[in-house]
């Protein structure tokens, strides 16, 4: 479906994930440091039946990386990134924020298109050279904040206090953008493996969390 979507705040789509999180702890769950156990999130905290399928074939697409059933409350994982931990969890999370926000959108609009039975179908076809549209980057953004919650972030940022002091005692001034891509990257080297995501993923979510743009926020750490 080609699920249209109006324009959400960041930090309304970072509420989204914050809000999975508080429920998830209060039933039990443990967010106290990375990672964020996102398959127990999926079948315990949410109900939902997570497949790892051959999608690529069966879907005839051959850059599928997951997709979600609302009514047979099921979220599908392609196998070819089974073994692939960082791209893997962050598809999971990806599927979670589509259930979380786009859910009852899609089945409002289904409601609306759906004269005939058909065929059932998925929210989105989650697909890795998908142009980003709307419905996905919101998605990902939520994903990315269930997986690397802000807190947790700053928090492993104290480890990088010999890389970031180092680069205080040089600068007097807001870096520039590609010195802060830089920086993040070089952050996110040293701490994306206890997130279980992928270096690329960690250093955007430093970059969007604006951690790293002024002096003022780095010296904070
Ligand atoms: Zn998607």
């Amino acid at each position: 479906m080609n699920l249209k979507v109006e324009w959400t705040s960041p930090e309304d789509l970072e509420f989204v994930a914050e809000k999975l999180l508080f429920d998830y702890q209060a039933t039990g769950g443990d967010i106290s440091r990375p990672p964020i156990p996102i398959e127990d999130i999926i079948e315990n905290k949410l109900g939902l039946e997570l497949i790892v399928d051959d999608l690529r074939t069966k879907q005839g697409k051959p850059d599928i990386l997951g997709c979600t059933y609302v009514e047979d409350k099921t979220i599908c994982i392609d196998s070819s990134i089974q073994e692939e931990e960082g791209q893997y969890n962050f598809t999971c999370s990806h599927e979670v924020a589509h259930w979380l926000k786009h859910k009852d959108l899609y089945l409002a609009q289904r409601k609306q298109t759906s004269l005939l039975p058909r065929e059932k179908e998925p929210i989105v076809m989650c697909r890795l050279t998908k142009a980003i549209q709307q419905v996905e980057y919101q998605a990902n953004r939520i994903a990315a904040a269930i997986l690397m919650p802000r807190k947790q972030v700053i928090e492993a940022l104290k480890d990088c206090r010999q890389l970031l002091s180092g680069e205080i005692r040089h600068r007097t001034q807001y870096y520039i953008k590609s010195e802060v891509e830089q920086l993040a990257r070089e952050c996110a080297l040293i701490i994306y493996k206890r997130f279980r995501v992928s270096i690329q993923t960690m250093q955007i979510r430093i970059l969007e969390l604006r951690l790293l743009n002024s002096i003022g926020t780095v010296s904070l750490l």
